[in-house]
């Protein structure tokens, strides 16, 4: 899925909101960013911890998890539960899409459906409400496990 801002941007961003906080800037905090915006993809905790262990020998479990909360309250990451080995997250900077997740291998599939977007609309409007956001995941045994 297309991206909407470049890495750069986002480090940008988060810099002010860590200065404004008044936080320490940490250089783990940016590189976790980094590997999603990269990877383009839904990474688990324990994938960014290895990868992130390249750069930086210490960055242990437990601080990856610290990390990714920090960075999913403030808006930069988004985390899909997957109802397969836990959470997982990815850049929140995307176009807005959906998610197909397979319940034996875990494979997610991104999609977007106009129809499906315009029925959810629709359904907020019949009961008078305005819709601000969905979560919509549909949890299936995919074409790999299925053969
Ligand atoms: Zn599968
Ligand atoms: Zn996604």
């Amino acid at each position: 899925m297309e991206r909407l801002e470049t890495l750069e941007a986002i480090l940008e961003r988060l810099r002010k909101s860590i200065r404004e906080k008044g936080l320490k800037n940490s250089k783990q905090r940016e590189e976790v960013l980094a590997v999603l915006y990269k990877s383009g993809t839904h990474l688990s905790p324990e994938e960014i911890a290895q990868q992130i262990k390249l750069a930086d020998r210490g960055a242990s479990l437990s601080s990856v998890y610290r990390l990714l909360a920090y960075l999913e309250q403030e808006g930069f990451i988004s985390g899909l539960k997957t109802n397969h080995g836990g959470k997982r997250y990815e850049i929140a900077s995307k176009l807005h899409h959906d998610h197909i997740i397979c319940l034996e291998c875990g494979e997610i599939i991104e999609f977007v459906d106009e129809e499906i977007e315009r029925l959810q609309l629709e359904v907020a409007q019949k009961f008078g409400a305005k819709l601000i956001s969905h979560d919509m995941r549909l949890f299936v045994k995919c074409e790999k496990c299925s053969s």
